[in-house]
This record gives structure tokens, sequence and C-alpha cells, in this order.
């Protein structure tokens, strides 16, 4: 079945295409959020219900990453380097 609502209901997953998002609890990488009824949701995987932050100043949905293009360096850390801060 397909559905054009795109209100997110209680319970659903939001999924970031951008994986340099951080965790501002905990630093580890942030993949997508949990919608709860009110205040903060969740972050995944960690579960914080913290805000997070963006990394990748250059992050686009085509070409990814450019940093190095963009400013001849990355300013954050790799994707690897995020998942292994988990708490
Ligand atoms: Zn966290
Ligand atoms: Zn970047």
């Amino acid at each position: 079945m397909v559905s054009d609502n795109v209100v997110p209901n209680v319970g659903d997953e939001i999924h970031f295409a951008d994986p340099f998002k951080s965790c501002n609890a905990c630093t580890h990488q942030v993949t997508g959020v949990t919608i709860v009824d009110e205040g903060m949701w969740p972050n995944i995987p960690c579960g914080h219900p913290a805000s997070y932050r963006d990394l990748c100043p250059s992050w686009g949905p085509v070409d990814g990453c450019s940093c190095e293009r963009m400013l001849g360096y990355v300013p954050h850390p790799s994707v690897e380097q995020l998942q292994v801060s988990f708490p």
C-alpha cells in the first residue's frame, strides 16, 4: 500500500541520508531518530534523547562528503571513527 502521508507517526523511525551526524550526548554517529509523542526524539542507534549536530559542512545527497575537494581538508571524523565511539 502506498501512502503519501509524510507526517511521521509515533514509533516511526526517520533515517538520515547524511552519515556525518553526531550525538551531542555521546558523539556517536546518529543514523536516524525515533518519533516519540513529545520531547526529544531518541537518536538511532545510541538511544540518547539528545540533539545532534551536522559534522560535514559540504555533505550533499549526490556527492556525499566533498570537503576534501571543496575545502582541501576534511574537518570532521570519518564515518568509521564516528561508529566506534559508542558508550
Ligand atoms: Zn548518543
Ligand atoms: Zn565532509
